[in-house]
């Protein structure tokens, strides 16, 4: 008797034929192509990465160009996706490429494996979509498909179960159309099967298959075992202005948004006083408070409450790198924590500023 991973393929595939979004990574199989699109998909919507993918292939068309690219250039193709790391481990990647293997993206598994910046997903999904080979891909969104489809009630944040899931669906690889599989499955994890909102059990091709629909308890599931606690850090970040020009720094070499441009930012929450001490000892010579605002950016663990001090300010000191507007909005690659402070437009155009 076929099992309910044997069963899964036929009415899944089908589906997917007919139902399939167009999305601008679907258009091949090239492996440089399906490699972006999956590194900026990681905790990105579909929607919002069409644009930074196009755009992003507009530049660095291939391979040997993303080995070549430069930092600003990679930090400003990436800036609102976040995780910079990302795109780093991109570049490092296409380093190993172009060195070890002559410019061709590698064909066996352990050699995309090893890769800086791919995991077990991302091998599986290149593996699998490129080079039709029976290497599941097994995300949050695969997860929660599979849990439901056995009415699983192992949590999906344990490994072990995720290790579980992947060997039974290598039963439903077995039987070809690999690349099609691993896609149908992403798309029916996004979308019928999605997060945030009921399953839309009355369109799904599985629907006759899955054992949470038929116990009524697909909205139970999946579950997780453990909950995310963050780190609260208090930041203040300083909006220095002298004439037309705003200070910015790069960020230290480790931690949170490494290496990337920043606004001068300093660890806890400065009375007035203290900013305006701080930013005197840094030689900027502080003329104007205009305000003071709070801003959230909240990171994988950590959440960084901000408080912004606008500042007009008498001097330009070499301790800051000073861009103008133009540069910052074209330029430059400012990390969303940061670029939120520059919607705050207002604050410097009532003073003629920008
Ligand atoms: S029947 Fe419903 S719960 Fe089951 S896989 Fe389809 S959409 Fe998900």
């Amino acid at each position: 008797m076929e099992t309910l991973y044997e069963k899964l393929p036929g009415p899944l595939l089908t589906w997917y034929r007919e139902h399939a979004r167009k999305l601008p990574w679907r258009v091949d199989q090239d492996p440089y192509h399906v490699w972006l699109s999956e590194v900026m998909l990681q905790q990105t919507r579909v929607e919002a990465v069409k644009d930074y993918y196009i755009r992003f292939l507009e530049s660095i068309p291939g391979i040997s160009q993303l080995a070549q690219a430069s930092d600003d250039q990679l930090t400003k193709l990436w800036e609102g996706l976040g995780y910079y790391s990302r795109v780093r481990n991109l570049q490092k990647a296409a380093k190993i490429i172009m060195e070890n293997h002559g410019g061709q993206f590698p064909r066996e598994y352990a050699q995309v494996r090893a890769l800086p910046g791919i995991g077990d997903y991302t091998a599986g999904a290149i593996c699998s979509i490129c080079f039709q080979m029976p290497t599941p891909a097994v995300d949050g969104n695969v997860l929660r498909v599979l849990s439901r489809l056995e009415a699983s009630f192992a949590p999906i944040d344990q490994p072990m179960t995720k290790k579980c899931m992947t060997e039974k669906l290598k039963c439903s690889y077995a039987q070809g159309n690999c690349g099609d599989l691993t896609q149908s499955l992403m798309e029916l994890g996004a979308t019928l099967c999605g997060p945030n909102r009921a399953p839309q059990c009355h369109m799904c091709p599985l629907e006759s298959l899955c054992q949470a629909k038929a116990l009524q308890c697909q909205e139970q599931l999946p579950v997780k075992s453990k909950k995310q606690t963050r780190k609260l850090e208090e930041k203040t970040v300083f909006l220095l202005r002298n004439e037309q020009f705003l200070a910015i720094c790069k960020r230290p070499a480790t931690g949170l948004l490494a290496g990337l441009w920043s606004y001068p930012i300093i660890d806890g929450h400065l009375t007035v006083q203290e900013a305006l001490d701080w930013v005197e000892q840094a030689g900027c010579q502080p003329k104007e408070l205009l305000k003071t605002v709070e801003k959230v950016h909240v990171f994988t663990h950590v959440q960084w409450n901000m408080q912004g001090i606008y500042l007009i300010c008498g001097a330009r000191p070499d301790a800051f790198h000073w861009v103008t507007d133009q540069q910052l909005q074209g330029e430059i690659g400012l990390p969303t924590a940061f670029r939120q402070f520059s919607e705050d437009q207002e604050v410097w155009t009532q003073r003629n500023f920008g």
